[in-house]
């Protein structure tokens, strides 16, 4: 446990932490301190193995020199300029080197790019976007939006109206948004490696809608392909596929938020590739800059982007945007990680990997209170029972006792969820794989 009493440590009470129970976690902190490779430390000198990539974003591992190099020459070179009405270079570089790795073909190539502070940025964006677009084609009473049950896109009021987390929508007042139903069926698909075998035709449910409230009046679907935060949930066989194919035949624009499956997580640069699907819109954040710069970035079809790119001279296209567009540090962070990506093959690593990540994390089969496992690329979701009826409780005991083991994992809800840097070894996952194994028997 940290010791907080240290001289010179920082008071507890003036930063309000986010999603966080604060008066719990001040109780009994747990601070990390330092960084590198694989590994934290924490502020009482303990390795912590990073079981996370922080919040599945340091996928190049921590303490990356090339990145803080960059983002050092940067500082002192152009340390800010804005992008209303003005340019950089490093900005339009950035934006050509992440359109070389977009999906889709022709003007389906989602190779137009929109910079963004982070994710819940990226998603607010690409839904304005989306009802900008039918707008600039003649279907402005298309504005209705459509996101999914266990659903996660952020916390900007376009993305909590989409989200599908019920805590996240009690208390505030939300844009009108419907909802897929996401009751994946989770007794027949139990403990599968990849994508399950059955629900695919959950995805008629937004067909539902369709008949519901008439195809003219919905802009944009949009669905996380593997849903990350609300406890790792592949999509059967079959689902995206189908999506898309409703999503294309009523115009209704399909968006695909990668902002944790974005930049190799399942062993490809984006889900769209690993699923063989292209959406119409990509939200990224996290992954962009390895989580060392804040950074988000809508990846939008040619398509969709060339329809807004008219009107008046002189008229601003979309009335959109944030002081942080394209931020020459964040982008500086950004090539960095692109040439990290590239030179150690990062974005194709997880399929490397991914079959002993699957068997390590399978093995744990059989623990007392684990109902399900489920992985895919390099990410799994370990669901416990919960205790005594008392949601997330014995998940958070767990996460606990791996801190200070050294392990850091994170949950939601009674699911562990974990997603290690791509650059891990064989031996790390072992050693996930250990400590996670003695704190769930300790749980029992
Ligand atoms: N969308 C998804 C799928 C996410 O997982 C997250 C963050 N975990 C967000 C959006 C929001 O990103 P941020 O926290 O950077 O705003």
């Amino acid at each position: 446990m940290t010791d907080h009493a240290k001289p010179n440590a920082p008071g507890l009470d003036s930063f309000w932490m986010p999603f966080t129970a604060n008066r719990q976690f001040k109780a009994a902190p747990r601070m990390l301190a330092g960084a590198e490779g694989m590994y934290y430390t924490s502020v009482d000198g303990r390795t912590v193995l990073d079981g996370t990539a922080g919040l599945w974003c340091v996928n190049a591992g921590h303490g990356r020199r090339q990145i803080s190099a960059a983002v050092e020459k940067q500082l002192m070179t152009l340390d800010f300029a804005p992008t209303f009405q003005m340019g950089h270079p490093i900005a339009f570089e950035f934006a050509e080197r992440l359109a070389e790795i977009a999906p889709g073909e022709g003007e389906n190539k989602l190779d137009r790019i929109f910079f963004t502070g982070s994710g819940s940025e990226s998603v607010d964006t690409a839904l304005k976007i989306a009802i900008a677009y039918q707008r600039s084609i003649g279907q402005g009473t298309r504005t209705r939006l459509i996101g999914r049950e266990r659903g996660y896109h952020g916390v900007g009021f376009g993305g909590i109206s989409v989200g599908g987390l019920v805590n996240n929508r009690r208390v505030f007042p939300q844009i009108p948004a419907d909802h897929l139903r996401h009751t994946f069926d989770l007794e027949r698909n139990a403990y599968v490696k990849g994508q399950p075998d059955y629900g695919m035709e959950l995805a008629d449910d937004l067909e539902r809608l369709v008949a519901l409230h008439g195809a003219e009046t919905i802009a944009a679907c949009i669905v996380e392909p593997v849903a990350g935060s609300t406890g790792v949930l592949p999509p059967p066989k079959g689902y995206l596929e189908r999506l898309r194919a409703i999503c294309s035949k009523h115009g209704i624009l399909l968006i695909f938020d990668e902002v944790i499956t974005g930049f190799g997580r399942l062993g490809s640069p984006f889900a769209a590739n690993y699923f063989n699907i292209t959406p119409d819109l990509i939200t990224t954040a996290k992954g962009i800059t390895n989580g060392s710069i804040p950074m988000g970035a809508v990846f939008a079809a040619r398509k969709v982007h060339d329809a807004l790119m008219h009107g008046p001279d002189g008229q601003i296209e979309l009335f959109h945007g944030y002081t942080y567009s394209g931020h020459p540090t964040a982008c500086a962070a950004g090539i960095a990680t692109m040439d990290i990506y590239r030179d150690e093959s990062l974005l194709t690593r997880a399929t490397e990997v991914q079959d002993a990540w699957h068997e390590a994390i399978h093995s744990l089969k059989g623990l007392p209170h684990i109902i399900d496992i489920r992985t895919i690329g390099l990410i799994a979701g370990i669901e416990l029972s919960p205790r005594n009826g008392e949601v997330g409780k014995r998940a958070y005991d767990v996460f606990v006792d791996c801190f200070e083991k050294g392990l850091l994992i994170r949950v939601t809800g009674d699911i562990i969820a974990l997603s290690p840097p791509l650059i891990i070894e064989k031996s790390q996952i072992s050693d996930i794989v250990s400590i996670l194994g003695d704190a769930l028997k300790r749980a029992a």
